[in-house]
């Protein structure tokens, strides 16, 4: 009797002692996931409103996912095969047999990357190359390769300029041009959309300033709108100023030989600094670049912080490079097609009914005005089997949303055709066109 009383205190102290340790364990546990969640939840109590407010505005981007290589005909993940018009693969150089067998060789013989910056020990025979490749075909002494033509725009500005100096900046600059701007302690002005009054204006406002600066996109991608040029150049020339031209949406097929903005007003040679990228016309892998004076890209070189604190461009990308430009540089083949694409689109939309903005460009906005009208007409698009984007208010101004067609060389005239026919039909359904 008193022998089974002590086991069953016995018994009783293991189980209490277990159940004890049990809920410790689980106690520490769950303190340990409070602790998470509340430092989770309070980030999600600043983020929740923000995101909210962005679908409420109507700007929440979703994400197309594509199941096959760019190009003019592209697999969505659900099956359904599209008409292409919204890459900026202007050349068709996307998934052109001889890039791509450029860069798998570049892989055998160059590797996957460098895992280094240029200067430490990032630098291949291919890359100099590419530098010297794309000085010569802007015609400039010296080229300077990135990862983006947004660090090249990032590396600028604060590279060259001082706070003794000023620039004075287009007001619809892309957004890489802006934050590079930034980033400098120059004076910073900015001029009316192209209005050149207003660029003078502000030449004559800066006139102390050691060095002044004049910035602008050479084609303005959401308008296909091309930068006055001549005048900026012949201010920039009574002024004494500088010209810097962002030309992502021009180099290799806009002017005669696809020499981007300055050719197309017959002026090559007329700009001082000019960025461009190799992630658009050029293939389209990724990479951008300076090309200017000698002196001003040994400066980058040693002072531009994108280029010195990040990884060298991968070998396949910079063969991508090389290879786009052996093809296209004395070969301007590649541009006739684009050049009757982009007339027989704007001609039948125009013949059509439609208001198409820009400056004979291949970015081609069909205008529509109302905001909630372009994301339907865009979505009734893609039923049909065309893929086109609409933009509306902020990324351009309140009503004047419209949907931007991209024209590419690889385009078929069935494809324009299809395209256009789908516009009238769907254009009609809203009473856009009669
Ligand atoms: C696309 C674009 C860029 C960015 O080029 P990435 O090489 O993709 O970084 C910069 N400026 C302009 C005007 C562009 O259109």
């Amino acid at each position: 009797m008193f022998n089974d009383i002590i086991k069953l205190i016995d018994w009783l102290f293991n189980f209490f002692c277990f159940v004890f340790i049990l809920l410790l364990l689980v106690l520490n546990n769950q303190e340990k996931r409070w602790i998470f969640r509340s430092s989770i939840s309070c980030l999600a109590k600043h983020i929740e409103p923000e995101l909210t407010a962005i679908k409420a505005a109507g700007t929440w981007k979703n994400e197309r996912i594509i199941s096959s290589p760019q190009s003019t005909v592209i697999s969505l993940r659900n099956g359904k095969t599209v008409i292409n018009f919204c890459a900026n693969n202007y050349l068709g150089l996307a998934d052109n047999k001889e890039v791509i067998a450029a860069a798998k060789k570049a892989l055998d013989n160059y590797g996957a990357g460098l895992s280094s910056v240029r200067f430490i020990c990032g630098t291949q025979e291919i890359h100099v190359e590419l530098e010297k490749k794309l000085a010569e075909f802007h015609n400039r002494d010296a080229c300077i390769i990135y990862a983006s033509c947004f660090d090249a725009n990032a590396g600028l500005f604060e590279t060259l300029l001082t706070a003794e100096d000023a620039v004075i900046s287009d007001e619809l600059n892309h957004a890489s041009i802006i934050d590079g701007i930034r980033l400098c302690k120059a004076k910073k002005h900015r001029y009316r959309h192209r209005d050149m009054d207003d660029l003078e204006q502000k030449l004559g406002e800066s006139s102390s300033s050691r060095m002044r600066l004049i910035a602008t996109d050479g084609v303005f991608s959401m308008d296909g709108t091309v930068a006055p040029l001549p005048k900026i150049c012949e201010l920039a020339k009574r002024y004494n100023a500088l010209t810097f031209v962002d030309d992502c949406h021009a180099t290799g097929f806009f002017g005669k030989t696809g020499r981007g903005t300055e050719e197309y007003f017959n002026q090559l040679g007329s700009i001082d600094i000019i960025n461009s990228t190799l992630g658009k016309a050029l293939g389209g892998a990724a990479g951008g670049y300076t090309v200017s004076t000698a002196e001003l890209v040994a400066l980058l070189r040693q002072r531009s912080r994108p280029y010195l604190f990040s990884n060298s461009l991968p070998p396949a990308v910079v063969a991508t490079g090389n290879k786009v430009l052996d093809l296209i540089r004395n070969d301007a083949s590649f541009l006739s097609s684009l050049e009757s694409n982009t007339q027989r689109f704007r001609r039948k939309m125009i013949d059509a009914g439609f208001t198409i903005g820009g400056d004979n460009h291949p970015i081609c906005p069909v205008m529509l005005g109302d905001a909630k009208l372009t994301s339907e007409f865009a979505d009734k698009m893609l039923e049909k089997g065309i893929y086109v984007i609409g933009f509306s208010y902020p990324v351009v101004r309140k009503n004047k949303a419209r949907i931007r067609v991209q024209i590419s060389g690889a385009h078929t005239f069935e494809q324009i055709d299809q395209a256009v026919d789908a516009f009238i039909e769907i254009g009609r359904e809203f009473k856009v066109v009669s």
